[in-house]
């Protein structure tokens, strides 16, 4: 029988429970039916979210049987890294290996003052923009609160051995967020919660694409930063580039942010990537103007970072100034954001797409082609 899509694989997924995806009041309860005293768990808390330590082995302050009972009852298994590359301006880029043998992209970000992990909600994406290498990847399945969690335990272990911590956490890798809301807002809960690892929720930012119906959902939920890939000010243009537009255009987007907005207190970024010739001229920096008017809004400049056999192209400095100064001028400063770790793989998504991509080629690789199949 022909597999046509991940559902149909034998499953695999671990019968016990990830240790990652575990809140204090979960750990709490378990260890309690253990009848372990409460000392224990501030003592497992403080390992797991306080140091970000994951390895139970070196837990020293643990006693034996606590180990034992905590090894049997939960899954410790950590991502590890299929590949790294690091970039001339402090990006790394890595390739974890995720559950079923597919791979995720994150990306470390390192800036003076602060260590940035960008994260990746699923692997693949269905949502197609076209200026995207993840879109054209299709979409392959969801990722698990505990293999969101796992890219930034990780990433700290990578950036502890540096003396620093990873301080910020933007979902802009591979994948639509708030089309894993199931997964995304455990995940996101875990990074913001006091008692868990405790990130402002200013230093944590979900980017969707625009998914309307999901915002306030999350907004309920959680308290995080809200970032929106808009790339264009119009209905025509934004569904040609943008497909998810034609499902929630963007008279109910801005209807949302205003909701949302309204609800948090929280300015909102805009996020617009520049492609020559297509969205940055004068007209439609005035329409963006238009589209802005009521919304506190942040806006980032992102000029497209082209890459081989990209349809898409990055405007000249003229242009990209020209655009920025037509929106400075109406009051909403837009710094120019040029992306990280150019020189290793372009954009987020750029580096597992390519994996990817390659590892279809590869009859070996069952599990890949399977997925693709699925497409
Ligand atoms: S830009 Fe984001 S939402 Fe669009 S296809 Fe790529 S990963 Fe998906």
């Amino acid at each position: 029988m022909r597999i046509t899509s991940m559902n149909e694989l034998p499953a695999t997924e671990p019968l016990k429970p990830s240790i990652l995806r575990q809140s204090p009041e979960a750990l709490r309860a378990q260890c309690g039916l253990w009848g372990e005293k409460s000392f224990r768990v501030t003592q497992l808390c403080q390992w797991l979210f306080e140091r970000r330590h994951y390895h139970l082995e070196t837990m020293s302050n643990l006693p034996a049987s606590f180990k034992t009972k905590l090894r049997e009852h939960f899954d410790w298994q950590l991502p590890s890294i299929a590949s790294r590359l690091d970039s001339a301006d402090g990006a790394s880029k890595i390739l974890v290996h995720g559950k079923k043998n597919q791979f995720i992209e994150l990306v470390i970000l390192r800036y003076a003052e602060r260590v940035s992990l960008c994260v990746s909600s699923q692997v693949g994406c269905k949502l197609a923009c076209t200026f995207c290498q993840t879109g054209k990847l299709g979409f392959f399945r969801n990722l698990l609160a505990e293999e969101i969690v796992g890219q930034f335990i990780l990433a700290n272990d990578v950036v502890a051995s540096e003396g620093r911590a990873i301080s910020h956490i933007v979902f802009m890798g591979m994948g639509e967020p708030l089309d894993n809301v199931h997964e995304v807002i455990p995940a996101l809960k875990l990074f913001t919660a006091p008692d868990c690892f405790g990130l402002s929720h200013r230093r944590v930012t979900l980017s969707t694409s625009g998914i309307v119906d999901k915002i306030m959902p999350l907004a309920q939920e959680v308290r995080v930063a809200l970032a929106v890939s808009l790339h264009a000010p119009n209905d025509e243009l934004r569904s040609s580039l943008m497909p998810i537009n034609r499902r929630f255009p963007l008279a109910d987007l801005k209807r949302e942010l205003l909701l949302f907005q309204k609800h948090s207190g929280d300015l909102v970024t805009i996020e617009y990537i520049l492609l020559k010739g297509i969205n940055c001229s004068e007209r439609q920096a005035k329409e963006l103007v238009h589209f802005l008017h009521g919304l506190r809004a942040k806006i980032n400049l992102i000029p497209f970072n082209a890459h081989p056999g990209s349809e898409f192209q990055r405007p000249d400095e003229d242009e990209i100034r020209s655009f920025q100064s037509y929106l400075a001028k109406r009051g909403y400063p837009a710094p120019v954001r040029y992306s990280k770790g150019a020189d290793v793989s372009g954009a987020c998504g750029q580096l597992a797409a390519k994996q990817q991509a390659m590892l279809q080629d590869l009859p070996q690789r069952k599990n890949i082609i399977r997925g693709s199949q699925a497409q």
